[in-house]
């Protein structure tokens, strides 16, 4: 078979990469240089010219959208799917393996995937059982202290004993709460991968089958594995197996996960006759955008040291706007999203990066306004939703009635007349004796040990559970009918549609959404380990939470934080909120290393953008309920001058006589031909900023506007009168 086609697109250090022989190889090279089209073609290769069958194939990327994304790409180039090849996360392998291997590994067939939000509520749950003060220990504290060692392999008993009160009572917490996971059959995301990592050492001729199987392992995104990971891998691929790597020292952006970059360091003394690839053409970016990254990161230390350069030509100027405010940010992102769009652009080809979840929602409700539709990685997400969650919690009840923490999460949602006094009882039995909170119920019903109205309820209750056991045992079902049945039954639908306003309509929307995503669940494409696509269906939910949400095919902005960028590219893009204290955050002052970290982040950001580049900050923001006035971020200072120009205007609430509409898109071009220099804001216009004088309130400042024309209103913080909205046709404002 001629298998020269693999080769053909790529440059000869990328040729040496993909056709390198069957060894342990390295590929390290900054962004957007190929790294893991590399890893592809590789794959590829080593299907069509050594003949590895891809069951014989393991490639571990970041996301589960990297690795959907990478599955397809192999079938574009070959022609097929790579059937039997392990692709996937390494919480989404390790979990497969757990439950190939439940009974080796130590755990219940049943066994539940927590994500933090329920991690968070058990650690809280075990504090109270114990009577334990969170303010002096604050269980968000507890959860990071677990996770942070786990991320380093160790259980309570390996952590190490120390005289400082605080490590030893964290400690001592650690221990009761891996107890009461082992008692409820619970995994947190760490616990996967400490789990798969003992099934493995502890089980040779298991962990001998998977090292024959796997010929080889192929990792992107390396620089951001953590200890466990990497000790993983190395037993995975042992001494006959081998490895392809690929990262980018620059772009390690999850330490304060655990993640190591020394993990890179140390492959060439673990995996033997390390071969290492640089690559340098940067085939993502113009001139201007890779000369502003490369420009950034120099100011780190201890880089492992690389430059990229391009051929594509400069390119634009990277443009910084400074906003007035969040939500004059906000508005003029969408202004330039709207200019792109009317110029026949795809909206998916556009990213708004943001380095903290909460700022999402001003820019959100801009897009809504706009009527521009957009998707969020992260941060919202669908299966993390509090009604998503709640019909989750029925169907896990459903299927293992022992499971403490959906019993807790729905018993009285919707009210069901079992307050908080009868599920404190249900606690206090099931902790006395020893047994789950279903038991403790039944005993109570049983034993009529409440009176006859609390128990009434708790049996309505557990028998509306048994009810949905049964439906999901019936063969004729659909995944789809089980949950439009479990919605039903439970009652969720008026539940919601009683509650006020937008909010209880949306969640109204996003169960028949869950209805939907469920019918549409495609089990075959996931595993045999699974005894039912159930529990396939609500492992898949908390795993790929907010990778697939509904309008995944829709032509839509998208949304995400800074980390949740990583290894992706869109024409155009937007940075926001890059200020002081918010990019980089005020935390990473404090801690070393911490700033550098940012600094990556940063530099991953920007390297997103092939086309365009959008920095924007606001002078004042309101953020988590308080204003901060901070000033630009340091990264753009360190940006060279060359690569930036900034994008004056302000823009102005048009005055309905004039129907003037802030014009981005012409003050843009005017700076371009540098001629905006002493441009004057006309007298009919408010502007946002502004001073102006109201006949009865007095002076104040314009701070936000809405509308257009007759509508258009503005927001004015009076100096004395306080805030309020003013329709500009009504309202005489004269400009200071
Ligand atoms: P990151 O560090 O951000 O993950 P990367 O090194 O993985 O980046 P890729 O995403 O593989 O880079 O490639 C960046 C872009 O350049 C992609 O659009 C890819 O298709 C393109 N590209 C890579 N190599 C070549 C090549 N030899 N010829 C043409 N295009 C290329
Ligand atoms: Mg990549």
């Amino acid at each position: 078979m001629d298998v020269s086609f693999i080769l053909d697109a790529l440059n000869d250090k990328q040729r040496e990469a993909v056709a390198a022989p069957l060894q342990n190889s390295l590929v390290l090279a900054g962004a957007g240089s190929g790294k893991t089209r590399v890893l592809v073609h590789r794959i590829a290769w080593l299907m069509h010219a050594y003949e590895i069958s891809p069951y014989s194939l393991m490639a571990v990327t970041f996301t589960n959208k990297a690795a959907r994304e990478m599955q397809a790409r192999i079938e574009q180039l070959v022609g097929v799917p790579p059937q039997g090849m392990w692709v996937g996360t390494f919480h989404g392998i390790a979990h497969r393996l757990l439950r190939a291997h439940w009974r080796d590994a130590g755990l219940k067939e049943s066994f539940q995937i927590m994500d933090s939000d329920d991690q968070l509520r058990l650690v809280k749950r075990i504090m109270r059982e114990l009577s334990i003060d969170e303010t002096r220990w604050p269980p968000k504290q507890v959860c990071w202290f677990i996770n942070a060692q786990k991320d380093e392999g160790r259980r309570a008993a390996h952590v190490p004993d120390s005289h400082d009160p605080f490590s030893r009572g964290m400690r001592e917490m650690y221990y009761h709460y891996e107890e009461a996971c082992e008692k409820n059959g619970l995994l947190d995301f760490g616990e996967l991968l400490l789990r798969a990592h003992e099934l493995m050492l502890t089980n040779p001729a298991l962990l001998k089958h998977y090292q024959q199987r796997f010929v080889h392992v192929l990792v992107d995104e390396f620089q951001d594995t953590n200890t466990i990971q990497y000790a993983w891998l190395r037993l995975m691929v042992g001494e006959e197996g081998s490895i392809t790597a690929v990262g980018d020292d620059d772009q390690s952006i999850y330490g304060w996960r655990g993640a190591k970059i020394e993990n890179i360091q140390n492959l060439s003394k673990h995996f033997k006759d390390l071969h290492t690839i640089r690559l340098e053409q940067n085939y993502r970016s113009t001139g201007h955008i890779l000369k502003a990254a490369n420009g950034l990161i120099s100011n780190n230390d201890d880089r492992l040291g690389k430059e990229l350069w391009t051929d594509s030509g400069e390119g634009e100027p990277i443009s910084v706007y400074a906003g007035f405010n969040e939500q004059d940010e906000a508005r003029f992102i969408i202004e330039i999203i709207k200019k792109w769009r009317d110029d026949g652009n795809a909206l998916k080809d556009m990213a708004i990066l943001y380095r903290s979840n909460a700022q999402s929602r001003v820019i959100e409700e801009c897009l809504v306004r706009e009527q521009i539709a957009y998707r969020i990685y992260g941060g919202h997400r669908f299966y993390d939703r509090l009604e998503i969650k709640n019909a989750l919690a029925y169907a896990r009840l459903a299927i293992d009635p022992n499971d403490d923490g959906a019993m807790e999460r729905v018993i009285n949602v919707p009210t069901r007349g079992i307050g908080e006094r009868s599920i404190g009882t249900i606690r206090e039995i099931a902790r006395d004796q020893g047994c789950s909170m279903w038991q403790a119920a039944d005993q109570i019903v049983t034993h009529s040990l409440m009176p006859a109205r609390a128990a009434n309820a708790i049996k309505g209750f557990m028998q509306l559970i048994q009810g949905m056991a049964s439906t999901l045992q019936n063969p004729d079902l659909g995944l789809g009918d089980i949950f439009d049945q479990i919605i039903a039954e439970a009652g969720l639908i008026p539940y919601h549609e009683k509650e006020k306003g937008e909010k209880g309509e949306a969640r109204v929307e996003n169960l028949k959404e869950l209805v939907n995503a469920a019918s549409g669940f495609n089990w075959l494409e996931t595993d045999e380990e699974f005894s039912s696509p159930m529990m396939a269906f609500l492992d898949q939910a908390v795993l790929d939470a907010g990778e697939a949400q509904a309008d995944e095919y829709q032509d839509s902005v998208q949304l995400m934080t800074l980390h949740s960028a990583k290894g992706l590219e869109f024409p155009l893009v937007f940075m926001a909120g890059v200020e002081e204290n918010l990019f980089p955050s005020r935390m990473s002052f404090e801690e070393p290393g911490r700033l550098e970290e940012e600094r990556r982040l940063c530099y991953v950001g920007i390297t997103r953008a092939m086309q365009k580049l959008y920095i924007t900050y606001a002078e004042s923001r309101r953020l988590h309920g308080s204003e901060s006035f901070n000033s630009p971020s340091r990264f753009i200072r360190e940006i060279p001058e060359e690569c930036l120009e900034e994008v004056r205007l302000r823009s102005q609430v048009a005055r309905p006589v004039s129907m003037q509409r802030p014009d981005y898109s012409a003050s843009i071009q005017r700076q371009n031909q540098n001629i905006m220099q002493g441009h004057t804001v006309p007298e009919t216009n408010v502007s946002m900023g502004d001073r102006v004088k109201h006949p009865i309130f007095g002076e104040g400042l314009v701070v936000n506007y809405e509308g257009q024309g007759p509508q258009a209103r503005v927001q004015v913080n009076f100096d004395d009168a306080g805030t309020k909205w003013l329709v500009l046709s009504f309202a005489k404002l004269e400009v200071l």
